[in-house]
């Protein structure tokens, strides 16, 4: 299907809420039978009908099927959080004495459920660099159940090869997860290259307007229902229906603003990679990225999420530069519409990251007033 159609119209029922162009909120957490033979038949396919909003809800099924076919998915769960979705699509897939082979600089809530959380249960993980397909191989034990991928990374831009990992993993009977957030479903569908899951933090391209914070798992028809039938309905991570209708109407922009994104993006690295004082910039898109070719073999562009690396190290300076931005706001998350910078000397132990590094988000401001704050910024350093 048409990505226009996708997010026009899939899923989208008009002449069942009198003609209007917009879906209704449908903010009602019961929903009732016409009898009780009726309310009997509902409960026997909770998965599909609404009956309590923990379940299903209207304005939720909609943004679901929208998500899974931009997805290329059979069907799809939305959640309060991309925490949520991530916990809801890792928890079926790991029982005590198991292994999870995991990217070692994946978001630090997914390792701390790893490591901290789903350690307490006796499943073991082992993190590795993913940019060498043999290390992933090689980390996999015999009671490896569960290969997690994030690709790219969202600090570092770590790509890992995701039909090689999938198809390793699928002649062992290992599910595979990827978190697809940096790319959006426009530019790459794990899903297309094997790999079993999809998870989105939603709160960055597919929301873009940071004002809703929420999760997507995405797979096929079977797992779904089995995460919906297990972790959704026992664990509750529902998106709210105002939340569902928020999302479903930044759907209907996501292609303009992910273009916008990528032209001003390409615009501001073009800048940067003349300027003295900046060491490297850090984005699969550019040339200069370790792993390029992966990147345009498995995504067909790019987004608006890189980092640079300055050539100054004192975290005085760095930290000057970052301060003396006035466009560019000083922040957590990314993928809105309005653009951030977050460096790393600002995050615990640095995260183990370079010092000099500076995550930048692209929103879609003007592409001149962005080059202009960074150059006024730049000038601040050391020369
Ligand atoms: C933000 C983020 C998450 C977590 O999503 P929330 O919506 O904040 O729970 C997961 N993965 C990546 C790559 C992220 O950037």
């Amino acid at each position: 299907m048409e990505i226009s159609e996708i997010i026009n119209q899939l899923g989208e029922e008009r002449e069942n809420y009198f003609n209007a162009v917009i879906p209704p909120v449908l903010q009602s957490s019961n929903f009732a039978f016409s009898s009780v033979a009726d309310l009997r038949e509902a409960l026997g396919n909770e998965f599909k009908r609404p009956i309590y909003t923990r379940g299903n809800n209207p304005a939720v099924e909609i943004l679901r099927k929208k998500i899974a076919a931009l997805e290329k998915a059979e069907d799809a769960l939305v959640m309060g959080s991309g925490s949520a979705a991530i916990s809801c699509a890792v928890l079926p897939h790991v029982s005590s004495g198991d292994h999870v082979v995991c990217v070692e600089n994946c978001y630090g809530w997914t390792k701390t459920l790893l490591q901290s959380l789903l350690h307490r249960f006796g499943v073991e993980s082992t993190f590795v660099d993913g940019s060498d397909t043999q290390k992933i191989f090689d980390a996999t034990q015999d009671n490896t159940t569960l290969i997690y991928l994030e690709s790219p990374t969202s600090f570092m831009m770590e790509l890992q090869d995701l039909s090689a990992i999938a198809q390793f993993a699928h002649a062992r009977e290992i599910t595979t997860i990827c978190d697809n957030s940096w790319a959006s479903p426009l530019v790459q569908n794990p899903i297309a290259l094997g790999i079993d899951l999809v998870v989105h933090s939603a709160t960055k391209y597919l929301n873009g307007h940071s004002d809703v914070v929420a999760g997507v798992v995405c797979g096929s028809a079977e797992k779904i229902q089995a995460i919906f039938q297990g972790e959704y309905m026992t664990l509750g991570p529902t998106l709210s229906p105002h939340d569902a209708w928020l999302l479903t109407r930044s759907l209907r922009t996501l292609p303009i603003r992910m273009e916008r994104v990528q032209a001003t993006t390409r615009e501001v690295i073009s800048f940067l990679a003349r300027d003295k004082s900046i060491e490297k910039i850090i984005y699969p898109m550019h040339e200069s990225h370790s792993q390029h070719d992966l990147a345009r073999k498995q995504m067909c562009g790019g987004a608006g999420l890189f980092s640079i690396q300055l050539k100054a190290h004192d975290s005085e300076a760095i930290e000057r530069f970052c301060d003396s931005l006035t466009h560019f706001l000083i922040a957590v998350s990314w993928g809105g519409y309005e653009s951030l910078v977050i460096p790393s000397i600002a995050l615990k132990e640095g995260h183990g990251f370079p010092e000099n590094l500076i995550r930048i988000s692209i929103g879609l401001e003007d592409p001149e007033l962005l080059i202009k704050d960074l150059s006024q910024a730049l000038d601040t350093l050391p020369n």
